[in-house]
C-alpha cells in the first residue's frame, strides 16, 4: 500500500486534497477513504458518467 502512504504523506504536506477539476477541497473524509482521489465527489461523478455514457474516457474534454 504505498500509493496509500504517499497519498497520506501529500496531504499533511498541504499539496494535495483538491479537485484537480474545480479546485475546491476534496475533504479529509473522501482522502481517507479514498486517498487516490483526484477529483471532488461532484466531478468524479460527472467523468464517471461521462465516460460510462461515451465509452471513450479521451473524448470528454473536447466538450470544453
Ligand atoms: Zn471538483
Amino acid at each position: 500500500m504505498k500509493k496509500i502512504d504517499d497519498a497520506l504523506l501529500l496531504v499533511e504536506k498541504g499539496d494535495y486534497g483538491f479537485c484537480m477539476e474545480c479546485g475546491i477541497e476534496i475533504g479529509y473524509e473522501r482522502m481517507i477513504a479514498r486517498p487516490t482521489a483526484e477529483m471532488c465527489i461532484d466531478c468524479q461523478t460527472a467523468t464517471e458518467l461521462k465516460e460510462r455514457h461515451t465509452g471513450h474516457s479521451s473524448e470528454y474534454s473536447d466538450e470544453n
